[in-house]
């Protein structure tokens, strides 16, 4: 028995029209390889401006140190995320929490403002793409040589070229895994382990995991990801309106589309601007062909604007016929300038405020965090004593977490009672080195006739020594008799 390829087994469903007419529709798009031709111009300048800055920042981040450490990791392992000089417990994972709200208000913003520009030029499916994009013009040709490689022969430098260009996509993925994982385990000591053979078993996982992802995606997969996979494509929708900016084309203008002679008055001949070269399609990442009008699979690259208006300048017509506007710029045709004016409107201004004020919370209590953790818990097996004087004895452990990339000494006192003295391990004072936790024992006494039966309220406080500022108090209580 033959097998069959999914692609060849129909899927279909049949529509009956109004008028009685059986229509066979497919549910199964049979993917088509795609070319995407170069293009130059002002937005594929930007394009790879992004390209290097994100990347730059990604390969090289996790390279840079501060304070003898790597100024960007998230140590999982310990559970201590370091921050540019700040260091984040499990206590603080509030942050983190405020940094996902954070993402998703100001992508929320931008949606609104500004469409798909993330998806166009900063998405890392984007970005990667883009790059493999690169390595496969440089070895295999643009557009039209890429055609003709894949429909002829298979033959030695067909072979060749292929090999290249994966091992190039291979070895990019596979520094992409590495210094993915490099976020997560300082990456000095990941590279020594690299050359060392001795990977640990979930550091190999991972590296080889996210290479595999990023092969796939961006040398495979491409514009199947934001298709059909990514979420973001299906529910913005719902942050954009009239005033969003789009990629359009503009049809009252280009229409209707045809080829004509050079220099002839085409518009006596019943032609718009569009002279159909098919150029905005060929250089679409996505294949899709914008003069069909706003379509979700649309990623906002511009690939089609610069495309468009190389034609332009090429024939002499002006720039623009397909171009950043808006829906509303469009229908009531006000001018570019106009398009800033409507920024302010009611689901902007919404998103921005509830952005601005997360943000602001946020800042306020980073700057008033205070980098030590102190944890005190009162010995409940001896819950008071009496001691030779006839004072009375509690005793606690007071555990401090120096939350600095300094070496500190803290220094612990209590108060709270009237005479109050306490007697501490290491004279009250602790040294910890930075990100260390310890704790001491610490003797609290108290004259009989301060402290009666029952609980009170007593305070320790905590200092560092070389800063006052870094100073905690927390409350305990002190069994009296
Ligand atoms: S239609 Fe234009 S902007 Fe949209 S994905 Fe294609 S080339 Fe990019
Ligand atoms: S590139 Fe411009 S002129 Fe050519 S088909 Fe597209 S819209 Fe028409």
């Amino acid at each position: 028995m033959s097998k069959k390829k999914l692609q060849d087994i129909p899927v279909n469903v049949v529509d009956v029209k109004d008028d009685g007419e059986v229509e066979v529709v497919s549910l199964y798009a049979k993917h088509r390889k795609l070319y995407p031709r170069w293009v130059n111009g002002l937005f594929n300048k930007w394009r790879i401006f992004f390209v290097v800055a994100t990347q730059l920042f990604f390969y090289g981040m996790p390279w840079l140190e501060l304070h003898g450490r790597q100024a960007l990791l998230f140590d999982l392992v310990e559970r201590k995320f370091y921050i540019f000089g700040l260091v984040l417990l499990p206590q603080d994972f509030i942050y983190l929490t405020a940094l996902l709200l954070l993402s998703a208000l100001g992508l929320f913003v931008w949606t609104a403002i500004g469409g798909r520009l993330w998806c166009g030029y900063a998405c890392p499916q984007t970005v990667y793409t883009e790059m493999f994009l690169w390595i496969e013009k440089w070895v295999e040709g643009d557009r039209a040589a890429r055609i003709k490689l894949d429909n002829g022969p298979k033959t030695l430098r067909k072979i060749r070229l292929k090999a290249v260009k994966h091992t190039l996509w291979l070895l990019l993925a596979l520094w992409t895994g590495f210094t993915f994982v490099g976020f997560f385990t300082p990456i000095r000591e990941l590279a020594t382990s690299v050359s060392a053979w001795t990977l640990g078993p979930w550091e190999l996982f991972w590296i080889l995991f996210y290479a595999f992802a990023t092969y796939g995606n961006a040398g495979w997969m491409r514009e199947q990801v934001c298709k059909y996979m990514c979420p973001y494509a299906r529910f913005q929708s719902a942050m954009f309106d009239k005033d969003t900016l789009i990629i359009s084309y503009d049809a009252e203008r280009g229409e209707a589309r045809g080829s004509r002679k050079k220099g002839s008055d085409y518009k006596a001949q019943g032609l718009g601007d569009c002279i159909d070269c098919t150029m905005c399609v060929q250089v679409c990442p996505v294949g899709i062909d914008i003069r069909d009008g706003l379509q979700y699979e649309c990623i906002g690259c511009a690939a089609c604007i610069d495309a468009c208006d190389e034609v332009m300048d090429k024939v002499g017509y002006p720039r623009g016929l397909v171009r950043y506007t808006t829906e509303n710029a469009l229908q009531h045709s006000y001018a570019e300038q106009d398009i800033l004016k409507h920024l302010r409107r009611p689901r902007v201004i919404l998103y921005a405020t509830i952005l601005f004020a997360v943000f602001a919370v946020t800042a306020v209590s980073l700057v008033m965090r205070k980098p030590v953790k102190v944890n005190i818990n009162r010995d409940r097996v001896a819950l008071v004593r009496e001691v030779q004087s006839g004072w009375l004895e509690n005793t606690y452990r007071v555990q401090i977490q120096n939350a600095s990339e300094k070496t500190r000494i803290f220094a612990i006192r209590a108060e709270g009672l009237p005479e109050l003295k306490t007697a501490a391990e290491y004279n009250g004072r602790l040294q910890l080195e930075p990100t260390e936790t310890d704790d001491v024992s610490v003797r609290v006494q108290v004259a009989p006739e301060h402290a009666g039966p029952g609980s009170h309220p007593i305070y320790f406080i905590i200092t560092a020594e070389d800063d006052p500022a870094v100073s905690v108090k927390e409350k305990a209580t002190f069994i009296g008799r």
